[in-house]
């Protein structure tokens, strides 16, 4: 029992989009307000902001 599997580079978080539902995989422009992050584009969060 030596070996540890810890190399899983390829893993990020993801979350479906608001609006159209589709993963968003983590980028790392998102880094500093992926929690914040809703919409998979800019076309997505225009329909999310209508209410505006
Ligand atoms: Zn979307």
């Amino acid at each position: 029992m030596k070996s540890r599997h810890k190399g899983n580079k390829s893993f990020l978080p993801s979350k479906p989009c608001a609006v159209c539902g589709r993963d968003m995989t983590w980028r790392r422009a998102w880094r500093n307000n992926w929690a914040e992050v809703k919409y998979c584009s800019e076309a997505c969060r225009r329909k999310g902001c209508a209410d505006d």
